[in-house]
């Protein structure tokens, strides 16, 4: 190890460094920082909290129940990742355990698309889900990257066929998830110089750089099916997808007044640019809904409250086991009032039933 620092004599340094490892490979790299900075533990959330993006079908939901009353977390939306009967069992199970605590956001069910009825079996699916206490439908990813009707053609966001799905849900008050495209970095090439190599050499499969589709396109796609629906109540996951650019975040929220946004799994963004993140929060505090992504553990609900209420320094944002990138995160130091709106007034508008 090299132990010289500015103004060591040349004399000692050269004594040392020739004891320093030059050539450690990345993956042996673990920097510990030496930064001595102010810790405050959030054990509780300032406010009572509602995670409204979370998935929830491999967990006990008495397990998840002690977790939440361990933190301050009031209620939870479970995104089932479950289509057909065993999504309606898994809103079951969830909203006999406590039916004030949870909710569920359904999948949607792609299976039968090549159909010309398709559409009518959607909406057929649809109310069964609401029959079940369904609070909204999630629309993932694979639309727009992976599905392909019957002919293998990529099936696109925008496609007029689903327009129906769309208006129905604003008819039936169902808010519409869209988790469109993924991080910016996963559309670049796995390379020395993508920020997120780690993870992406670790997951080869989540690279979509050599896709003829690009990020913006599908954002673009998403964007032109909300500005369609103006009826309709939609919630961008994961900061739209725009969590790395937020200026681009903020004309889409103004240009799309029926867009809200999450920010599950995107406090490794929105923690590494403090400054611009706190503008956005306080300007933005109607649109944002708080969500983890996260099995439930106190320590992880603990990380997003310590980012969201506090000042504190240059530590790690909440991850399980794959960390995104090798950078670490600011607290935003919300006012109360930004906290509140965030934390569970503008969930509680998209959850009639708990008002
Ligand atoms: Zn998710």
């Amino acid at each position: 190890m090299v132990k010289g620092s500015e103004g060591t004599s040349d004399k000692f340094v050269s004594m040392v460094s020739a004891t320093a490892e030059v050539d450690l490979r990345l993956s042996d790299f673990h920097p510990r920082s030496t930064l001595n900075s102010k810790v405050h533990r959030v054990e509780r959330a300032r406010f009572p909290v509602i995670d409204y993006h979370n998935h929830l079908d491999s967990m006990n939901p008495h397990d998840v129940l002690s977790i939440m009353d361990q933190c301050g977390v009031e209620h939870v939306v479970n995104i089932t990742m479950q289509v057909g009967q065993r999504a309606l069992d898994m809103m079951d199970r969830y909203h006999a355990a406590a039916p004030t605590r949870f909710s569920t956001i359904g999948w949607m069910d792609w299976s039968g698309v090549e159909r010309n009825d398709f559409t009518q079996v959607t909406l057929d699916r649809l109310h069964r889900m609401i029959d079940h206490g369904a609070c909204g439908i999630k629309f993932w990813k694979d639309l727009g990257l992976t599905l392909r009707d019957s002919d293998g053609i990529l099936l696109r966001i925008d496609d007029e066929r689903f327009s129906p799905i769309f208006d129905a849900c604003g008819k039936l008050g169902l808010p519409v998830m869209f988790h469109t495209s993924d991080p910016t970095a996963f559309f670049e090439p796995i390379d020395a110089e993508n920020e997120r190599y780690e993870e992406l050499a670790a997951h080869p499969d989540w690279g979509f750089h050599q896709l003829p589709v690009t990020k913006r396109d599908l954002l673009e796609q998403r964007n032109r099916v909300i500005a369609r629906h103006p009826s309709t109540t939609f919630v961008g996951a994961h900061c739209a997808e725009s969590g790395e650019d937020l200026e681009y975040l903020a004309e889409q929220l103004d240009a799309l007044p029926n867009l809200q946004i999450d920010i599950s799994a995107r406090t490794p963004e929105l923690g590494r640019q403090p400054y611009s993140a706190r503008a956005f929060f306080l300007k933005y505090a109607d649109r944002i809904l708080f969500g983890t992504d996260l099995l439930p553990e106190p320590e992880m609900y603990r990380l997003y409250f310590r980012f969201l209420e506090t000042a504190d320094e240059y530590f790690e944002y909440p991850s399980h086991a794959s960390r995104q990138g090798r950078w670490n995160i600011y607290g935003l130091f919300l006012p109360e009032e930004v906290l509140l709106k965030v934390y569970r007034e503008n969930a509680l508008r998209l959850l009639p039933r708990l008002q």
